[in-house]
């Protein structure tokens, strides 16, 4: 790193030059994976004093890694936040944040658009292992947060936009309320990436996010990462990530160093694909309800406004026809293809609420025949072409 240069104050030179230590490698424009399991010490105090926060300093790979942390260095300047840490995956990040935040017996808030296997997480493992409680929430309304966020409540669990139908939550509202109860407060930002929110400037504690989607980029890798300011915070997330021993292999946080470096470039041309593909769906008249935040027909434009400064490739709809004539979209489109997952170069198409009931769905806000698709980087002129084939379709 050049001296003298604030790197550290834009976007751009965060993913580019910010925490990267060339000399100690040579000089090679990108820095090597550190394949290694273990750092040696000349003397034994050497190694009783050694401190693994320090950047400099590595004892073990399960604790710490040198590829690691210039991506976790990178990512908790995007972020602004004071430190970040990086997972295997961003379960276990998402699972580390509930089990740093709360004990036996404590109450969660959760909204009920949640990624599914966290809901699976708090419901089917927290309440009965550990006898939690969890109160769900619409999280379209501020009066529904009052209610349910109580003295007992431990942890706040949002996730603005959600990934399927793309509701928000008032961010600093409800990190206000939680501050009120002494709660912390968690949220799922891999829509937006730190490129298009920043939460823990509106009084989020912790922000996740999953680097399988936008952070990687190329659909190659699984990784996630937890980020905070709180100095009590970070001791607590550091201590669990090393017990629980979850960390990232080096090989991935290489990967996701490799992503983060075109992340702003990836995510302006998939939101530029994406809007362009919004609108002609919302005029398609096949199509019930387009789910996309940059469209200024989505009801939560005006939120979406105060808090994000852009939208990512991904976007729902519900067309106007059975589940079984939205299968048949689905599968005819040719560029898109079927698979779970988003945030990479292709793009892809699902059904995620396909197989559910209607009682199900509605307590998602949804139906059964909601399409799920991610814009990826084939470009806007092909994505529609693709699109209105399908739909001519039915
Ligand atoms: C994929 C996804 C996750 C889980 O990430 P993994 O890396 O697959 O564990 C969490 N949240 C959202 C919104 C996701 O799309």
């Amino acid at each position: 790193m050049k001296e003298g240069h604030d790197f550290s104050k834009d976007s751009r030179l965060i993913e580019t030059h910010y925490a990267e230590h060339n000399e100690h490698y040579y000089n090679a424009v990108v820095p090597p994976v550190f394949m290694n399991s273990l750092n040696t010490f000349r003397t034994i105090d050497d190694y009783f004093d050694a401190d693994t926060e320090d950047p400099d300093t590595y004892v073990y790979g399960r604790v710490q890694n040198p590829t690691s942390r210039i991506l976790e260095d990178k990512i908790a300047a995007l972020e602004h936040g004071k430190r970040a840490y990086v997972f295997a995956s961003g379960m276990a990040a998402a699972t580390t944040a509930v089990v740093t935040a709360c004990k036996a017996g404590d109450h969660i808030v959760c909204v009920r658009n949640v990624y599914g296997p966290l809901n699976r997480f708090i419901t089917g493992h927290c309440r009965d292992y550990y006898h939690m409680e969890v109160t769900f929430v619409k999280g379209d309304s501020i009066q529904e947060f009052e209610e349910a966020v109580t003295d007992r409540t431990a942890l706040v669990i949002l996730e603005s936009p959600a990934s399927v139908m793309m509701c928000l939550q008032d961010i600093r509202e409800v990190a206000r309320i939680a501050k009120k109860h002494h709660a912390l407060t968690y949220i799922d930002n891999t829509y937006c990436t730190p490129i298009f929110q920043n939460p823990l400037d509106m009084g989020v504690d912790m922000v996740m996010h999953t680097m399988s989607k936008y952070i990687g980029g190329h659909s190659d890798i699984i990784g996630g990462v937890l980020v905070a300011k709180d100095d009590e915070l970070i001791k607590k997330i550091s201590l669990r990530r090393e017990l629980y021993g979850g960390i990232m292999g080096p090989m991935e946080a290489w990967l996701a160093l490799r992503g983060i470096r075109t992340i702003e470039v990836r995510l302006r041309q998939h939101e530029k694909t994406a809007m362009s593909v919004a609108g002609f769906l919302e005029k398609h008249p096949r199509v019930r309800r387009v789910n996309y935040p940059g469209l200024p027909s989505f009801p939560q434009y005006e939120l979406m406004k105060r808090q994000q400064r852009g939208n990512c490739g991904l976007l729902s709809f519900e067309i106007d026809g059975s589940v079984d004539q939205a299968k048949k979209v689905s599968e005819s489109l040719e560029v898109f293809h079927i698979g779970v997952s988003w945030g990479g170069f292709e793009s892809l198409v699902e059904m995620p609420y396909a197989r559910m009931t209607e009682e199900e769905t509605s307590w998602l806000g949804g139906t059964a025949n909601i399409i799920r698709i991610h814009c990826g980087l084939e470009g806007e002129d092909i994505l529609i072409s693709d699109l209105e084939k399908a739909l001519s379709q039915i």
